[in-house]
């Protein structure tokens, strides 16, 4: 009997050492962009994506990944090989957002400074009607209402901060341009939160603009084939260079991902030439940014799918997708059949307006035809082109409506305390 109670008492702290025990800890993002998901895997939503030397607190885990507090009531789920676990010692406290400054700079970008103690967890929405950032930052709170609006800065007018939670303030932009043309945001060696936007497109001309194209697929990538073999790559490289003579001749700078029949990347693993694709369009620092492709579907339905497609997924690049879109179909004479918001990877980027074009569809008979005739491929070089314009005529117009911000002196003297 004592040796069964030794041994039941034996076996029941073996149980208590062995279960798992998992203590929250403090991670800090180490890849160039970590996903935070609303669940333990890559199928689910992305909430934000963060850069590096984010200082995230991980509150579980699950397989191969992390569950991390955001804010009160607000969890997400970071992937193990995107974070680094800093040392069990280290806890994090709230951060405090104490100034934000809105500042020129000199190629016309407005810079929006956010001083804060700690490289928390942000998130940024666009939004096109009313146009705004509103930005979202986590782990934080607004310490005082410091906020300085320097001349030259009057485009973009920074409410005051919003505390959304004990933990949780968030900052709306109203930006006076309803057409905005791209922003990035990254942590400043400081740890401050910079949040650079573009000025609005000076003129509807697009001498003078920078547009990088990529010519989707390429190298041992053939993309679709074709009925009778004709490859997607290299439709989509003839359209990609008449596209770029025409734009040069038109005085625009035309910066292609490839020129040639190559791979932009090392070549693996496969999502590492995408990401060739968007750090060289990039570096190029483009103004507005278009992929072409073209479309296939099995052989199974390949004579009933055909027409025109164009895709985007920032806000800011729908009009953009619409007025491609729309010329493209004018010019190829196809059939119209959407504009998609769909999250390719060429297309997440906050630079520039970035859509995707689908000219035709290869593995349509008559469209595979014609896709192989330099006529037609021209034509929807000259579609894509009277598309861009259409858009930048557009965009330089008047905005139509206008932010709901009080006038900019009310605003600053209302913002800025005694000690501003
Ligand atoms: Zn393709």
């Amino acid at each position: 009997m004592a040796t069964n109670l030794r041994f039941i008492a034996a076996l029941t702290l073996l149980v208590v050492f062995s279960a798992p025990v998992w203590s929250a800890r403090a991670l800090v993002t180490t890849a160039a962009k970590s996903g935070v998901r609303c669940g333990p895997s890559a199928e689910y939503a992305r909430l934000t994506v963060l850069p590096p030397q984010v200082r995230l607190w991980a509150i579980g885990r699950e397989g191969s990944w992390y569950q991390v507090k955001l804010a009160e009531n607000l969890v997400g789920w970071v992937q193990n090989s995107d974070v680094r676990e800093l040392g069990t010692d280290v806890t994090l406290r709230t951060a405090r957002l104490t100034d934000i400054s809105v500042t020129s700079q000199n190629n016309g970008v407005t810079r929006v400074t956010f001083f804060l103690n700690d490289r928390v967890a942000f998130r940024i929405r666009q939004s096109v009607f009313p146009s705004q950032l509103k930005v979202d930052l986590f782990r934080c709170a607004a310490a005082q209402n410091g906020l300085k609006q320097f001349p030259g800065t009057s485009t973009v007018r920074p409410n005051l901060p919003q505390q959304m939670a004990t933990d949780w303030v968030e900052v709306t932009l109203d930006l006076q341009n309803v057409h905005q043309t791209g922003y990035q945001a990254y942590f400043s060696q400081a740890g401050h939160l910079i949040v650079d936007i573009k000025p609005p497109f000076a003129s509807a001309s697009v001498a003078g603009k920078r547009i990088a194209i990529d010519p989707g697929h390429g190298g041992m990538d053939s993309g679709a084939v074709g009925p009778t073999r004709y490859r997607e790559k290299d439709a989509n490289l003839a359209i990609s260079q008449i596209l770029k003579r025409e734009l040069m001749a038109a005085g625009a700078e035309a910066v292609l991902t490839r020129e040639t029949d190559k791979a932009v990347g090392p070549g693996s693993p496969a999502g590492a030439e995408l990401e060739a694709r968007v750090a060289k369009s990039k570096g190029a620092d483009p103004d507005l940014f278009i992929s072409v492709h073209n479309n296939a579907v099995g052989s199974g339905s390949a004579a009933t799918a055909y027409g025109t497609e164009t895709y985007y997924w920032t806000p800011m690049s729908q009009l953009l997708a619409a007025k491609i879109q729309q010329e493209l179909v004018a010019a190829l004479g196809t059939r119209d059949r959407f504009v998609g918001w769909q999250r390719f990877y060429v297309l997440r980027e906050t630079d520039c307006p970035r859509v995707l074009v689908e000219c035709a569809f290869i593995s349509h008979p008559e469209e595979e035809v014609k896709l192989k005739d330099a006529g037609f491929q021209a034509r929807a070089a000259r579609g894509i082109i009277a598309g861009i314009q259409a858009y930048l005529a557009a965009a330089v117009q008047p905005p139509t409506v206008s932010p709901a911000v009080p006038g900019l002196d009310l605003l600053s003297s209302s913002l800025i305390g005694p000690e501003g």
